[in-house]
Formats: structure tokens, C-alpha cells, sequence
């Protein structure tokens, strides 16, 4: 249950699931997707859910790994209440061994609640930005108290020009998988790693678009980017 593909993460932890769309991006949610293979174990996707059972399960993971903060859904979603996501940071800040990454599109709550939250080290906090019309969730992100912050450009569907980088730590690109895939031009992530380049901002190419693995490599100019922030992996 906590095991994951995502490539740039170690687990995942599902202390919330499921969700509705609110972009773009989702449309062809893979979260949605699993939850609809699964119907006894989520339920309607749209009806986001509490696992308290899962609440303490980090606590109980003794080697260091970084974790995805509900892959399954989005943390900071309006049916999420607020008592409950301070009790997940709550375990995150008790939590020193491992790296937490919370990913969201759900911005203004994020800022808003941003000052009640204890921003540890070890909590990473990032946005997604498929197109350059969602650049402004970047704005929001800046406002919060997280000392790690990141971008998540997937699944890019646009070329985003002049990203405002400014107190960014780490950007990832990747293409859309999925049967009816929404096809990404490498010149769009080439132009991201540029812009990463200039300001020495690590940078992970997750993949390209496609449908097939085998379809979608993870290269640029020939090499692999697996780079992460407070490590350097070339
Ligand atoms: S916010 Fe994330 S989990 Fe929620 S519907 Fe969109 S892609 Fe899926």
C-alpha cells in the first residue's frame, strides 16, 4: 500500500484519500485512476476520506526515506479539515528521520493556513504547475512558511517561459502517461531546465509523455536529471 512508481520519492503515505478535479492537470488523474480499479478500498473518488488508522504509520518506519504526503489525493482539498491536516504535520514534525513531501493545487488554503503550521526541516512543499496560466500557485507557495519549496511541472502540457524561481529549491518536469496522453514537446522541458541552469536550481526529468513505458524515456539531451535539493546527484 505504501510502495510507489513515482520516481522521485521512496514511499507513500495516504493518511487522506481520494479527491476532485480542480485543473487542467487532473484530467487524467492517476489517483483516480487506481481508486476506480479499487472500489472497495476508495470508495467514490470524489468523496475525499480520512485514514486515521494510517495516521502514525511514519512513526513507525525507522529508516530515513522520503515520503510522499498523500499521493492519493491532496492534502489541503476543503473536505480535509484543518484540525486533522495539523495532525498530519503534527507526526511529520515528530518525524526528524524522514523527508516529507506534501504536493498540492489547492493554494489559497495552503496560504491561509500556512502561519498555524509548524514548518519543520524535514517537510518539502511543493505546487503543481502544468501550464503557465496556474504560474500563480508559485506566488502562493513563496508566501508559506516551508523552508523547502518546489515545483511539480507535471504533467507539463505547455511551454511556461520566465518562471519566477525566485526561493525555489527544486523543479520536476515529466510528460503525462496515460492511454489518451496530452503529448509534451521535449523544447518545453529543455527550456525548464535552462531556466534551472541559470538560477542552480536542481532539476529531475521524471519522463516523457506516452502512453507505453517503454514509450516514455527519461532522458534529456542524452542524460538522466535526478537531481534533488540538499543532495547533489552529479
Ligand atoms: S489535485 Fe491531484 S489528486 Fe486531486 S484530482 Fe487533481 S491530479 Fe488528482
Amino acid at each position: 500500500m505504501n510502495s510507489t512508481k513515482i520516481s522521485w520519492t521512496e514511499k507513500s503515505w495516504n493518511p487522506v484519500i481520494n479527491c476532485t478535479k480542480i485543473s487542467a492537470g487532473c484530467k487524467n488523474c492517476y489517483a483516480e485512476k487506481i481508486a476506480k480499479r479499487y472500489p472497495d478500498t476508495f470508495g467514490e473518488f470524489s468523496k475525499v476520506t480520512l485514514k486515521r488508522e494510517r495516521l502514525n504509520e511514519p512513526l513507525k518506519w525507522k529508516k530515513p526515506q522520503l515520503i510522499f504526503v498523500v499521493s492519493m489525493g491532496d492534502l489541503f482539498h476543503k473536505d480535509v479539515p484543518t484540525d486533522y491536516i495539523k495532525k498530519v504535520f503534527n507526526v511529520m514534525n515528530q518525524c526528524q528521520q524522514h523527508t516529507f513531501q506534501v504536493l498540492t493545487k489547492r493554494v489559497e488554503r495552503l496560504e491561509e493556513l500556512s502561519p498555524e503550521m509548524n514548518w519543520t526541516q524535514n517537510i518539502w512543499l511543493g505546487v503543481s504547475v502544468e501550464e503557465s496560466r496556474y504560474t500563480f500557485r508559485i506566488n502562493h507557495l513563496r508566501n508559506t512558511g516551508a523552508n523547502v519549496k518546489f515545483l511539480s511541472l507535471e504533467p507539463l502540457l505547455g511551454n511556461i517561459p520566465n518562471l519566477n524561481l525566485q526561493g525555489i529549491s527544486w523543479v520536476i518536469v515529466g510528460g503525462e502517461s496515460a492511454v489518451n496522453y496530452r503529448p509534451m514537446r521535449k523544447e518545453w522541458a529543455i527550456d525548464i531546465l535552462q531556466q534551472c541552469r541559470k538560477y542552480n536550481i536542481p532539476f529531475f526529468y521524471k519522463q516523457d509523455a506516452g502512453y507505453k513505458k517503454a514509450d516514455r524515456n527519461n532522458l534529456l539531451y542524452g542524460r538522466i536529471y535526478n537531481e534533488y535539493p540538499l543532495l547533489t546527484n552529479n
